[in-house]
């Protein structure tokens, strides 16, 4: 497996590649949801290429972005062991030459759900996105439907910018209980972690958005909002200080 820091180092290695190419983005901290994408692409493409990045621009809460877990040594081990082609590790520099000058804003999906109360978030991660596609040159790229919202914008990118990606949508990956795996998890205590499988099971079985809301805070969840949009029940609530996001179809 190739492990690139340097950006130069790896659009020529890029460039030497032949058949399909499947990208997974991710930032690091690597459980069996990110692995799932990985297995899709190595399934389907010919090459599969994973960068880590934990990206600032899409942090709007400093605290969440210092206390991001880091688990570098293990992710690069377990990466060559799927068979990875090749794993990408850009620094802020090298992909923010503009210092963050340049952005690709949504503005209107961006503005809710997630968005409302993470000012800029999704501007964030539309730029890094876009930066990884032109540094990678994807045929196809894997998104998990955990992150639905943000599935729904990188989907809408590609097709505003006429981009020559495929998205392919990964089902979200849960533990046995329900919760959706997720790297913030790790920041749970043991009984913030009892609590946590609530969410999903709320979600699926409240007869609707109010109504669920209204049994997770019950249940000591502070929530951030419940939504039903596009066929699925969006939701993002605290535990703590850390902020678990799920969503299910209705
Ligand atoms: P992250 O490292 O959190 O930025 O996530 C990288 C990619 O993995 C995103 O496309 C996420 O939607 C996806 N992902 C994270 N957790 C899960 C999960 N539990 N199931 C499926 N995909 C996931």
């Amino acid at each position: 497996m190739m492990v690139f820091n340097d950006i130069n180092e790896f659009k020529q290695w890029r460039l030497e590649q032949m058949g399909l190419i499947g990208f997974v983005p991710t930032m690091g901290a690597l459980h069996k949801g990110h692995f799932e994408l990985v297995q899709t692409s190595l399934n389907e493409a010919d090459i599969t290429i994973v960068s880590i990045f934990v990206n600032p621009t899409q942090f709007d809460n400093k605290e969440d972005l210092a206390n991001y877990p880091n688990s570098l040594g293990d992710d690069l081990n377990a990466l060559e062991d799927m068979g990875v082609s090749a794993v990408f590790l850009p620094n802020y520099e090298m992909l923010y030459p503009d210092d963050f000058k340049y952005k690709v804003t949504e503005t209107e999906l961006s503005q809710k759900f997630c968005g409302a109360s993470r000012p800029g978030h999704f501007d964030g991660v539309l730029t890094v996105v876009l930066k990884l596609f032109n540094i990678c040159i994807p045929h196809n790229v894997y998104f998990g439907e955990k992150d639905f919202q943000q599935m729904t914008l990188i989907e809408g990118m590609i097709e505003a910018l006429f981009l020559p990606i495929t998205l392919v949508p990964v089902p979200t990956v849960r533990e046995e209980s329900g919760l959706a795996l997720s790297s913030r998890n790790q920041r749970l205590n043991s009984e913030q972690k009892q609590l946590a499988p609530k969410l999903n099971e709320v979600l699926k079985n409240a007869s609707d958005a109010e109504q669920a809301q209204q049994q997770l805070t019950e249940l000591g969840f502070n929530v951030d909002y419940v939504e039903d949009w596009n066929h699925r029940r969006l939701a993002a609530a605290w535990l703590g200080d850390v902020r678990l996001i799920d969503n299910v179809e209705v």
